[in-house]
């Protein structure tokens, strides 16, 4: 028997680089200007009389819920993939249709078989500690990779980005990617070959909790299933040597939180744990600032003067350790000067934001939530936020 299956449902069963590929193969010799930036392409709109990329489409489903590869254009609006493939060949949808799927329609089993995942490294040579200069060079050139034009092997953390609605984090420095050529540059640790053999490709900064200068970073794993989700850069000793404790993860108003608290008092501020949940609120409440902290063991030693006069809403995970972890961090918090309020993710399994992403919510709802917290709290904070 044959089942049927839309254009759209066909596209959201491929991997991200399948519909790279397809994109590649069929379409890109018909554009002109191509240019393939992050997790998208951009290209003058064959539409419209158009001298400059003022199209693109997006390899991901949209936040939306538009289907992957839907087209936008800033003068024709959007369409999805069938329909702009139609007015690019000058065919009906049906005749579309039947060149985009490979049997004709037929749904099939058409979705890749995932690379294998090598083996997981463990328990290596000894190896000398890394300093905080090299952190933040790697830093650099992984936060180049994620904004700078994709190559293919970074498809797989589109992949894995995209179900989780965190496409944006990758285009707005909350990480960026570690890459293979990366492991020639000059004075890389060892610990970072294994990071990019093991699938641990996508790289947090950590920046000083006092300073607001970036002092470590975390690698998180996106894809295979055993071993730990995180890795962090072996320890030097020495002034230079990197650390975790007193460091946190920073979205861009968090950044210049840290770099100028003085600057402009009063105000919310958001506390998260771990990694991705770090990701997830960061980029869902990108106009607010959002400190996230590398584990609940580290919550406290993350107060400083950023929460002077602040009011701290502390996301941190609805376990046990979290619960505990938002305790012992509201007390300092109100030692240092500052409000804290302690909240739990909504509903009865979600320990962590990415755990409602995991049960289907959207990082808008994320923001929702979020927002309904503090307007419970103070009303007016949010119809202020609502005017920025
Ligand atoms: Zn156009």
């Amino acid at each position: 028997m044959r089942e049927y299956i839309s254009v759209n449902e066909y596209l959201a069963q491929l991997r991200a680089d399948e519909r790279v590929a397809l994109f590649r193969s069929r379409l890109e010799g018909r554009l002109k200007q191509v240019r393939y930036v992050a997790h998208r392409v951009e290209f003058c709109c064959p539409l419209h009389d158009d001298s400059s990329p003022s199209a693109r489409m997006f390899f991901a489903p949209g936040p939306g819920g538009e289907p992957p590869m839907t087209f936008k254009c800033f003068a024709c609006g959007s369409m999805d993939f069938v329909s702009f493939w139609a007015k690019v060949f000058s065919c009906s949808s049906r005749e579309a249709a039947a060149e985009i799927f490979p049997s004709g329609g037929r749904s099939s089993s058409s979705r890749g078989a995932k690379p294998p995942m090598p083996t997981q490294l463990r328990e290596l040579e000894t190896v000398r500690g890394t300093s905080i200069s090299m952190v933040r060079k790697l830093w650099r050139l992984a936060y180049d990779a994620a904004t700078d034009d994709g190559d293919d092997a970074d498809l797989v953390i589109a992949d894995w980005a995209e179900g989780r609605g965190f496409f944006d984090a990758l285009c707005n420095d909350l990480c960026g990617i570690l890459r293979r050529e990366h492991l020639d540059v000059v004075g890389i640790p060892e610990d970072v070959r294994r990071w990019f053999l093991g699938h641990y490709r996508l790289i947090l900064p950590l920046f000083d909790v006092g300073s607001g200068e970036l002092v470590n970073v975390q690698a998180l794993r996106v894809s295979g299933d055993d071993g730990p989700k995180v890795l962090f850069p072996r320890r030097a000793t020495g002034a230079d040597s990197v650390r975790v404790s007193g460091s946190v993860f920073a979205n861009k108003p968090a950044r210049r939180l840290l770099l100028q608290p003085a600057e402009s008092p009063g105000g919310w501020v958001v506390v998260t744990e771990g990694g991705t949940d770090s990701l997830a609120v960061g980029q869902a409440l990108f106009d607010l600032p959002v400190i996230g902290v590398p584990g609940a063991s580290c919550a406290a030693r993350a107060v400083g003067e950023w929460c002077r006069g602040r009011k701290v809403l502390l996301a941190l995970d609805s376990d046990e350790t979290g619960i505990a972890a938002a305790r012992s961090m509201a007390s300092a918090v109100d030692k240092a000067g500052g409000f804290a309020e302690a909240i739990r993710y909504p509903g009865e399994a979600a320990g962590d934001a990415c755990d409602l992403l995991d049960r289907g919510f959207k990082l808008g709802d994320i923001r929702q939530w979020m927002l309904d917290a503090i307007a419970a709290l103070e009303p007016r904070a949010v119809e202020e936020l609502a005017r920025v």
